[in-house]
Formats: C-alpha cells, structure tokens, sequence
C-alpha cells in the first residue's frame, strides 16, 4: 500500500514540479494549448507573412450560414464556432452575415494587384499577398445586412448592435476582434470591428478580456516560454506531458479505420 502511494506521489510530483527541478507553468493558459499544433494561433502579418503555397488543411464550406456572396468557407473547426455563434446572435435578434472568409494566396493577389492598379500605390486596404489573416482559413468578415451590401467596410460598422454584440459575445464562440481600435499602431490595420479570427475558446477568453492584439499575445507567450526555459524548464516536454494520455489499448499497426495513432491522438 505505501509502495502504491509513494508511487502515485512519484508519478504526479515529476510532472508539477514537487522535487523544484521543473519549474512551475505559471501563465493562465496550460502550455500544451499555445503550442500551437493545430494552427489556431498562427500570427499572419506584413511582417511574418505566409508563404504562397500555404494552404489550411481541413476547409468546409459555409453554405449553411447566410452570406452576401460566395462560396464561402473556413477550417472545420472556426466554421462549427461560427454557426454556433450565428445561432446565438440569432437568438438574441441580431441578424449576421458572412462576407468574406478563406481567401487563397492567389485571391489575394488578384485583388491586391487590382487595387494596385486602380489607385496607383499601395493604400492599405487589400493585404499584401500572404500577409492577409484570411489566408489561414480562420478569419471570417461578418457584417448586419446594411453593412453587407454596402460595398465599402468601414470602422462605424462598430456603433451597430451587431457588431457591438459580436464584440461582447465572440470570445464564447472562440473567435477575437483581430484588429481593435486600440492597437492600430500594433497591428497596421485599421478598427475592423467585423474581422473575427477564430484561436479557440480559452486563448480568445484570455486575449478578448485582456483586450490584446494577436501581436502582442503571440509576443506574450514567446517571452513566457523564454523566461520558462531560463529558469530550466523545457517547454515541449511540457507539453508532451500535458498532451500525454492514458496508455493506449494494445491495437494492431492499423484497423480499418487506419492509422491508430493518428486516428487518436491528432484528431482534427
Ligand atoms: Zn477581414
């Protein structure tokens, strides 16, 4: 019996640090989930730019949401947040709209060129190519009909109950305000009260509360796993710890669902 115990005691105390030789994870959201695995924190900007023949894996069509224009679509998982989101606004009186979701690095292209050639320079408003959060298949523009179908967007779109209940709600869905008004000098990008990004619920808990950019989130959690390691920890072991799950059955290489290990632990 005091054998059992003081292996349990073992087997918990490595992993949280008791014996002080793994220092403690002490930033609000567990580690395993700003690893990052699944692409839902990937910070797109001119500065740190996809590259031209990134595709997201996993896109689903959004026909089943109602939308100004199309087809539309985004990763499974911020396509499921965004109906969920929808039915909730909904619920509440609030009307939505896509109007923009994944674009291709070639879209984007295409109308940063045509803007080129309209206006003669670069005036900010179309994303250099690869630079654009739309690429990742995570960034949706979710307007009120009037909005919608005005063929400009502009920042007084925010004064609408619309958009003021995106706001308010979006972190529940997972999604963030990817450019406030407040960080326009962080970000480059002007208040765009209609651009919501999906990161997952914990991380857009965390940065719609704190009222962060993605910028400086992903600047935050860079500096904690620095300062994690200074002091002797490893941060991917960390997180292989966290994401450690209870020895698996014995199974054959694969069955017919195919392969096991994918199957199980890498489940999009
Ligand atoms: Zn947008």
């Amino acid at each position: 019996m005091i054998k059992r115990l003081t292996m349990i005691f073992l087997a918990l105390a490595v992993p949280f640090g008791v014996f002080g030789s793994i220092p403690r994870w002490t930033y609000p959201i567990p580690a395993n989930l700003l690893e990052n695995r699944n692409g839902n924190l990937t910070l797109v900007n001119r500065q740190t730019p996809l590259d031209s023949g990134f595709e997201p894996n996993n896109l689903v069509s959004l026909a089943g949401l109602r939308s100004v224009s199309g087809p539309h679509s985004l990763r499974k998982e911020a396509a499921a947040a965004l109906q969920e989101l929808f039915t909730a606004a909904q619920e509440e009186g609030h009307q939505l709209y896509v109007k923009s979701s994944y674009r291709s690095f070639g879209t984007q292209e295409t109308m940063y060129y045509n803007r080129m050639d309209k206006y003669g320079r670069d005036d900010g408003v179309v994303a250099f190519p690869g630079s654009s959060d739309h690429q990742t298949g995570l960034g949706v523009d979710v307007l009120n009909l009037e909005w919608a179908n005005q063929d400009g967007m502009r920042p007084e779109f925010g004064n609408t109950p619309e958009a003021r209940w995106m706001e308010a709600n979006c972190a529940e869905f997972g999604f963030i305000i990817r450019y406030l008004p407040e960080k326009q000098d962080i970000t480059g990008i002007i208040y765009e009260p209609w651009h919501l990004r999906y990161v997952g619920l914990e991380v857009a808990r965390y940065i719609m509360e704190k009222r962060l950019s993605l910028e400086e989130f992903d600047q935050e959690v860079k500096q904690e796993i620095l300062d994690y390691e200074a002091s002797g920890g490893d941060f991917f072991a960390l997180c292989a710890q966290l994401n450690a799950l209870p020895p698996p059955r014995e199974m054959p290489e694969t069955d017919e669902a195919g392969d096991n290990e994918v199957s199980i632990f890498y489940k999009p």
